[in-house]
């Protein structure tokens, strides 16, 4: 079986170490990972949600912290801090740090993003095929308004310095109107037998994942079931700050309305935590099969009993 799934960071890779769990020996999982949340820092391109995947799946990742490598130190940062070089707001380990400069690295030397991430799997074996959306440069803006006036600030500044706390006006994924799917990836939906949607964000992972020209297409007319599960419970993200860029987007921090804003074109499928069982109804009558079951990713079985129910809706999609 070959199983497709869009992933942006926490979320995503939580989700398809579930995932992983429950598949059968010899099932393909290709995973297309959010880009727009990259950043320039120190010289350096850094990739978080394709980096929080690769290091989740690959054994390496800051368990409790859900992004950066586990027993990291930072003495890097701290001697930047101490030339009064910032951003200090980002936080960069030295371990971390390493896997940034092989990726610039290799970047100068004129590779493009989709080999440097196989290059740096070769390491972490996370055990799926990891593909950047695109190899093109696309950076999620935010449009706030504050003491400094109308302006425009990058994602991880709105969602990291500023913790979400001002009014997102718009999201903009800058570049994402002329860049073009990675090698592979258009393929990999089009070959795939299910596509599954984890709880990633809905706007800034896999929202700006869709909006590189010819994926939300590809997905939405594929063969395969699509299945998505909801990132919200209970009227509010589990982890994170979703509601405020579904707000930006206008749309409500619910199950039910993240279902329909993805659109019965888009999804066949959609799970939503028992607590939110209301829901099934209008989700159904919106044109997607839609069941609850518990949607907290508490521990390695709770996850993959989530995966397994994604699996299983998509068979009944199927039939
Ligand atoms: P990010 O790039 O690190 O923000 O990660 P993602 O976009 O992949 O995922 C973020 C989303 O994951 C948030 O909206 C959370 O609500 C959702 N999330 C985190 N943990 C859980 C969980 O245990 N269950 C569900 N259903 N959603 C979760
Ligand atoms: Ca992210």
């Amino acid at each position: 079986m070959r199983i497709v799934a869009l992933a942006g960071g926490i979320g995503g890779a939580r989700f398809l170490r579930g995932l992983k769990d429950v598949v059968a020996p010899g099932d393909e999982i290709t995973v297309i990972g959010n880009t727009g949340d990259d950043i320039h820092l120190f010289g350096l391109k850094v990739c978080p949600d394709l980096d929080t995947v690769m290091y989740t799946l690959g054994g390496g990742i800051h368990e409790e912290q859900g992004w950066g490598r586990s027993e990291e130190s930072y003495a890097v940062k701290d001697e930047l801090a101490a030339y009064g070089v910032g951003p200090s707001w980002f936080g960069l380990g030295d371990k971390d740090f390493a896997t940034h400069i092989v990726r610039t690295q290799m970047l100068g030397a004129g590779y493009p993003l989709s080999a440097v991430t196989e290059a740096l799997c070769d390491r972490w074996q996370p055990g799926v095929r990891l593909l950047p959306m695109s190899d093109d440069r696309v950076e999620t803006h935010v449009r706030i308004t504050d003491e400094q006036g109308t302006r425009a600030v990058h994602f991880q500044e709105y969602w990291v310095k500023l913790h979400a706390a001002v009014t997102a006006e718009a999201i903009i994924p800058v570049g994402a109107d002329t860049a073009k799917p990675a090698p592979g990836v258009l393929e990999a939906i089009a070959a795939a037998d299910v596509i599954l949607l984890p709880p990633s964000n809905p706007v800034v992972s896999i929202g700006t994942i869709l909006a590189v020209p010819g994926i939300r297409r590809a997905v939405a007319q594929a063969a395969a079931p699509v299945v998505g599960l909801s990132p919200i419970i209970g009227g509010a993200p589990v982890r994170g700050m979703a509601d405020k860029v579904l707000a930006a987007v206008g749309v409500e921090a619910t199950a039910e309305a993240v279902a329909l804003h993805y659109g019965s074109d888009l999804i066949d499928g959609w799970l939503v935590d028992e607590a939110d069982a209301d829901a099934v109804a209008a989700v159904t009558a919106g044109g997607i099969r839609c069941l609850a079951v518990p949607l907290l990713m508490s521990d390695p079985a709770a996850t993959a009993a989530m995966a397994r129910a994604a699996l299983d809706l998509a068979e009944r999609v199927r039939a």
